[in-house]
């Protein structure tokens, strides 16, 4: 197995939703919360792999993290506030659920792009042809 010429995907930009390569570009597309670049501007690689590429960012991390963290909240308001009632802790579970769940969602796939291009690193083939400026 050939080493990626970009060396290893870095975590810490992928926690702060940057390319884990150059760690300059954002991930995101410029004003959205879910959408990502096709391609990294500096490095030029597809950061969306193949169709449904980040499918398992929702099933693998978003979803369990979530959840995990959900429980551990109804069971911090069981203990710590019994006096909201289990429909309170419903509720504030599920808006924490809610929020989260959104709020969290590209740090989810970004994690995805850095799992999977730690054990399947770049190839040519994830590579575009660095684009010249346009007259
Ligand atoms: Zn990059």
């Amino acid at each position: 197995m050939s080493e990626s010429p970009l060396g290893r995907p870095a975590l810490w930009p992928v926690l702060r939703l940057r390319c884990p390569y150059c760690a300059v570009e954002s991930l995101r597309k410029d004003g959205s919360w879910f959408d990502f670049k096709a391609v990294c501007p500096r490095c030029h690689y597809k950061i969306e792999r193949e169709n449904g590429y980040f499918t398992g960012a929702s099933w693998m991390i978003n979803f369990p993290v979530t959840g995990t963290l959900a429980f551990l909240l109804v069971v911090v308001l069981y203990l710590g506030a019994p006096s909201l009632g289990s429909m309170g802790i419903a509720a504030v579970t599920s808006l924490f659920t809610f929020a989260f769940g959104i709020w969290f969602f590209p740090f989810s796939q970004s994690l995805w792009l850095w799992m999977e291009h730690s054990l399947h690193p770049l190839r040519d083939e994830d590579r575009v042809a660095p684009q010249g400026p346009k007259d």
